[in-house]
């Protein structure tokens, strides 16, 4: 579902990504660990068509992210075709970025009505049972100031699975979460992770990587350290940086 070839990602004179190779399969979890600033965020907003990568090549479901082909040559994608494409993927941030003057349901049935032009009755019928799915079916009138941000992070999950993502990526999505409200969207994400969605998912939560992930990604410094079964790399970090970074955070 995603393939990173030798993907780099430089602002300017800053080099981002050096270079990230790896692959997702179809109902895959990835999960990516690593220091702040090391280029997880960037590397999600890559595949999500807010960043072009520089060099190498991204794939998703086999589509070239951000450029087209022609013969060896590259070419800038028509925004057309990258619109059409960021459809089939949800994102999920840190800060649910709710619509602060809709409800949780308004939230939902906002971009498959203006985007995909699903009639109002269908979306509304979809977005209650996502509101159910993510536990949230008695909170379809309440406003996001209303609702805690455990509730309001799965309004925001629910919200992207309403335009049928073929693949989820999530940044950090319980760093901004008192503690006692992370486990009942690890609950939502576990769930949909055993349904089949394909999913990266950037996180410290290491309890969930080790239960969830199929491949476990250290990033630092804009590299891939080290990667593989979850259970491997935590128990068993090959690389010095692995290892610092994994005591850090028990
Ligand atoms: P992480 O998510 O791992 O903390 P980021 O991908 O957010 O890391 O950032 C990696 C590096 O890229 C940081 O040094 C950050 O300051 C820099 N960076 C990210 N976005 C931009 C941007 N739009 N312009 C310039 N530098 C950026
Ligand atoms: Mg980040």
């Amino acid at each position: 579902m995603v393939r990173a070839e030798r993907v780099c990602k430089n602002f300017g004179a800053l080099a981002v990504l050096k270079g990230i190779s790896l692959e997702v399969g179809r109902g895959q979890v990835l999960c990516m660990v690593g220091p702040s600033g090391s280029g997880k965020s960037t590397f999600l907003r890559c595949i999500n068509h807010l960043e072009q990568v520089n060099a190498g090549r991204l794939y998703v479901d086999g589509d070239l992210v951000g450029y087209r082909q022609k013969g060896d040559k590259l070419y800038e994608q028509a925004p057309r075709v990258a619109n059409k494409q960021r459809r089939d993927i949800g994102m999920v941030f840190q800060h649910f970025n709710l619509f602060p003057h809709r409800t949780a349901l308004g939230n939902v049935i906002e971009a498959p009505i203006q985007v995909k032009g699903v009639r109002k009755a269908d979306a509304i019928a979809r977005g209650r049972e996502l509101l159910e799915r993510v536990g949230l079916q008695d909170k379809a009138d309440t406003y996001p100031a209303q609702l805690s941000g455990g509730q309001q992070q799965r309004v925001a999950i629910a919200r992207a699975l309403a335009m049928d993502p073929k693949l989820m990526l999530f940044d950090e999505p319980t760093s901004a979460l008192d503690p006692e409200l992370v486990g009942e969207v690890l609950a939502v994400m576990r769930q949909l992770a055993s349904d089949g969605m394909t999913m990266v998912v950037v996180t410290h939560e290491m309890g969930f990587a080790r239960e969830v992930a199929d491949q476990l990604v250290f990033m630092d410094g804009g590299v891939v350290v080290e990667a593989g079964d979850p259970r491997e790399v935590l128990t068993n970090p090959q690389h010095e940086r692995t290892k610092l970074f994994l005591s850090r955070l028990l």
